[in-house]
């Protein structure tokens, strides 16, 4: 049979193309005014971010990753603090805890979202640690000071974030979310019922501008958010080797600048950037529709969850509820509240599937291209190995390490291309069956 499609995982030339015009102009104003580093366009593009998240502050900064080293160097977290986070995430997660000097403490995520268990940071603190006003909270196996949570919005969903919120302030820990996936994902949050921004919920948010993000650059790129005032201006010394004024120095930072012309792309980029979600989440409902109904289940396929939180006005405890893909979340309820929702971003439409390695080959012979986001959980790579972590000691993360697949979901994917995705899928199973 002649190959009829091919799917790649992403491809931004199409994005590209779209705007070239308006990009092309953005960047000759910063060649013209030949200012490179910061300025005023580093502070638009600040200001329009902080603006789209509705929060107080934000600071541009080189990359995701140096976004989260710079939150926890201004939170001072260093040698002898702890910091709790997933081990199923992108490296940076926990690499930016340990460049602290830091250690990161694994928790094991929720099956369903693949985001930090709530339940299993509370059991990991009251079984492994001792809490005192006085002292906060101690390791007791290492006597780590453990000072912060890192919950990472994995994939473009929210973390469940009022227990993982309620847990810091019951133990004194910041919260630092790792939102590099997640720009513009929604959760419903219980102190106003209405929805709050990723990375605007604990006291640092951090985002990448890489370029495969859902908000990408032509390089490299990250910026922090936080609502306090002192903080932001802290992050914006960091980020010029802690130098305030100019030369003299009370902090000891690093080079964590923006470029100015990321910042011109990206300004011209966030305009946009509600409608190539809104096609994500369009994909990613054409794919669940498809895939129902099929025989794949039997087969071992798992869609992604298309999740609301139950309504917050009623629920005591968060849970997920699965809703039909396309059905408004957006109801009211029995006490005449507006029920609120969260809003998946799909950076990634991430499938759990059996025989994930044999089907990932056979889809590459079909032109379409999918990854693995992560084949190796943290606790196992071999950089962490002094941490001591055993193999099954995370056994949900270990599962999704061995069975996700990540389809393709850019916005500019054409119905036919992700038709013949879940055709090539169902033909793989049917072979097998
Ligand atoms: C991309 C990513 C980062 C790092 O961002 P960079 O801009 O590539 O440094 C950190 N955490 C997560 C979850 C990411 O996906």
């Amino acid at each position: 049979m002649t190959q009829q499609f091919r799917v790649p995982l992403l491809d931004l030339k199409g994005q590209y193309d779209s705007i070239a015009e308006e990009v092309r102009a953005a960047v000759e104003e910063v060649l013209e005014s030949q200012q490179f580093i910061l300025g005023p366009k580093v502070e638009s593009l600040e200001a329009a971010v902080a603006d789209y998240c509705d929060c107080g502050y934000a600071v541009g900064v080189s990359s995701g990753s140096d976004a989260l080293l710079i939150a926890l160097m201004t939170a001072e977290i260093g040698p002898g603090c702890g910091v709790i986070t997933t081990p199923f995430t992108f490296f940076s997660t926990a690499g930016a805890v340990t460049r602290v000097g830091a250690r990161p403490f694994f928790v094991d995520i929720d099956p369903v979202t693949f985001n930090l268990d709530p339940r299993k940071v509370q059991t990991f603190i009251e079984t492994e640690c001792r809490f005192s006003r006085e002292q906060g909270l101690i390791h007791r196996q290492t006597g780590a000071l453990v000072r912060a949570i890192i919950p990472v919005h994995l994939y473009g969903q929210c973390a469940d974030m009022d227990p993982i919120l309620a847990v810091a302030a019951e133990y004194g820990l910041l919260t630092i979310e790792d939102a590099a996936q997640a720009i513009g994902a929604l959760y419903p949050s219980t102190e106003t019922g209405a929805e709050k921004h990723a990375g605007t919920m604990g006291d640092y948010g951090c985002f990448s501008f890489f370029p495969t993000k859902n908000l990408g650059g032509f390089g490299d790129a990250g910026m922090v958010t936080t609502a306090d005032s002192q903080l932001a201006e802290t992050l914006r010394v960091l980020r010029v080797h802690g130098s305030k004024p100019k030369y003299y120095h009370q902090l000891i930072g690093g080079n964590f600048r923006l470029d100015a012309l990321q910042a011109a792309v990206l300004l011209v980029k966030l305009r946009y950037l509600d409608a190539w979600v809104a096609r994500r989440r369009q994909n990613a409902f054409y794919y669940d529709s498809l895939f129902q109904g099929s025989r794949l289940s039997h087969d071992g396929l798992v869609t992604p969850p298309h999740a609301v939180w139950e309504s917050v006005s009623s629920r005591t405890s968060s849970k997920l509820e699965t809703v039909t893909p396309g059905i408004s979340s957006d109801k009211l309820t029995s006490d005449g509240r507006k029920s609120t929702s969260q809003r998946h971003v799909y950076n990634q439409y991430v499938i759990r599937a059996k025989n994930r390695d044999e089907l990932r080959l056979y889809l590459a012979e079909q032109g379409i291209g999918t990854e693995i986001y992560y084949p190796l959980p943290l606790h196992r790579q071999e950089c962490f190995a002094s941490l001591d972590y055993k193999q099954g000691v995370f056994p949900e993360s270990e599962k999704a390490a061995a069975e996700t697949l990540a389809l393709p979901i850019y916005p500019e994917l054409q119905s036919a291309q992700l038709e013949y995705v879940v055709e090539k899928i169902k033909a793989f199973y049917a072979a097998r069956a």
